[in-house]
């Protein structure tokens, strides 16, 4: 095959797969959509003493609107993926940069860094929407404009501040280390993730949210003593005052080693008493025991692993780049073209990783049955659902495909299942 034929055939295939993607996520949101309003009028038998009618009402508007709304921004990207690729706002930039006659590497950092800038603000209005308009009107959205604005550029410092470097190392490696410059860029970006992974709590999560050690009390004192029956060590238990940016609970983990923190959002302390955090803690601790961390961080550095192995390939094609709309061959391109382009492709793979992810979740929660008790993670996670408004009755196909916890009903129903201490 001759490399117009490869390029057209390129074209094709990436058009198909976009059209492919959307309809897919297009049909799913409708389905989501239909079941929820089927199941609005009543509230699921498992529920019926818990959540009244107009909470689970609620929770089905919210998950409705919130589905509607995500129709938008799979439209729109697929429209600005085109528009980047094929319609020549990719080719115009480097086109651009190129005049100024500057080092390879560094057209590569402008040309990247004029893309990212274009991106995030293109997307601004869809975040300005989720966050003042949808969350605004169901009542979580505790985020002021100058939060917003504050937090966007915070965020854009951050970028700068790693991501140059980073990218510098990277655009160097690809041009100085010959065909193996992968295997170094996958070393090098394995050991930015561990070094972000350590220093992300103590050093960046405080950008951005004011962190204070939980007070010495009752509840302190509750977990500490289930840290220590788990043979759990870390370096504190902290509230932040997750409050500033929206109501909705939470709580996690963050760091590694002995640099793990205990994050609990004001807003969770709240809606749960002691009993229920311990369970919440507990099932948290789970995912820590059963090993789903070093998993996650596994899969993740096989999929660049596999990720690096492709566009090592693809960028010695030159139909890649001409099929995607670019003219000239460049290292940098290659990264940003599939960077935008790889998630097409991998898309369908999505389901996997949501089966996976539930598979943990139900893992974790027969940890914390195992260590509290079951019921109270029970009454914790329904009043977790009510104050978030999450659906109890989600599409058992949409909520296969994307959903990272188990629907509602499931869980209950394994939890309730579990022999009791
Ligand atoms: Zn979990």
């Amino acid at each position: 095959m001759d490399n117009l034929t490869q390029m057209h055939q390129f074209t094709l295939l990436f058009l198909f797969m976009l059209a492919l993607s959307l309809a897919l996520r297009i049909w799913l949101s409708w389905r989501q959509i239909r079941h929820i309003k089927v199941h609005r009028a009543q509230v699921p038998a498992a529920f019926a003493d818990s959540i009244s009618l107009d909470e689970h009402q609620r929770a089905a508007d919210y998950t409705s609107t919130k589905t509607r709304f995500s129709r938008i921004p799979m439209v729109y990207d697929a429209l600005l993926l085109l528009a980047w690729t094929l319609g020549g706002g990719l080719e115009w930039i480097d086109q651009l940069a190129q005049t100024y006659a500057l080092s390879p590497i560094v057209t590569g950092i402008v040309v990247m860094l004029a893309y990212m800038l274009i991106a995030a603000l293109l997307d601004l209005p869809i975040s300005i929407y989720n966050t003042f308009v949808i969350e605004q009107r169901f009542g979580f959205n505790r985020t002021t404009p100058a939060t917003f604005v504050t937090d966007m550029l915070k965020g854009a410092a951050l970028a700068l501040v790693l991501g140059v470097p980073l990218l510098y190392v990277i655009l160097w490696l690809m041009q100085q280390m010959g065909s193996a410059w992968w295997l170094y860029t996958w070393a090098v970006l394995t050991a930015f993730s561990l070094v972000m992974m350590w220093i992300y709590p103590t050093w960046i999560a405080p950008l951005f949210n004011k962190f204070e050690p939980l007070e010495d009390g009752d509840t302190l004192k509750r977990i500490t003593n289930l840290l220590e029956r788990c043979g759990f060590s870390s370096n504190g238990v902290f509230v932040i005052d997750g409050s500033r940016r929206s109501s909705h609970g939470n709580a996690y983990f963050s760091g590694f080693g002995k640099n793990k923190r205990i994050v609990f959002f004001d807003t969770l302390l709240k809606m749960l008493d002691d009993d229920q955090l311990e369970a919440v803690l507990a099932h948290e601790l789970g995912h820590f025991k059963k090993k789903h961390i070093i998993q996650g961080m596994l899969i993740s550095f096989s999929t660049t692993f596999i990720g690096l192995a492709i566009l090592a390939w693809l960028m010695q094609q030159a139909w890649f780049f001409q099929a995607l709309g670019i003219s000239t061959q460049s290292t940098y391109m290659a990264l940003l073209l599939f960077m935008l382009v790889a998630p097409v492709f991998t898309f369908a793979l999505s389901p996997l990783m949501s089966m996976f992810s539930r598979k943990n979740e139900f893992e974790a929660d027969a940890f914390a049955a195992e260590q509290t008790n079951a019921g109270d993670l029970v009454s914790a996670l329904v009043g977790l659902y009510r104050e978030n408004a999450s659906t109890l009755t989600p599409d058992p196909l949409y909520s296969a495909f994307y959903d990272s916890h188990p629907p509602a009903p499931v869980r209950i129903a394994h939890l309730n299942a579990q022999p009791q201490t």
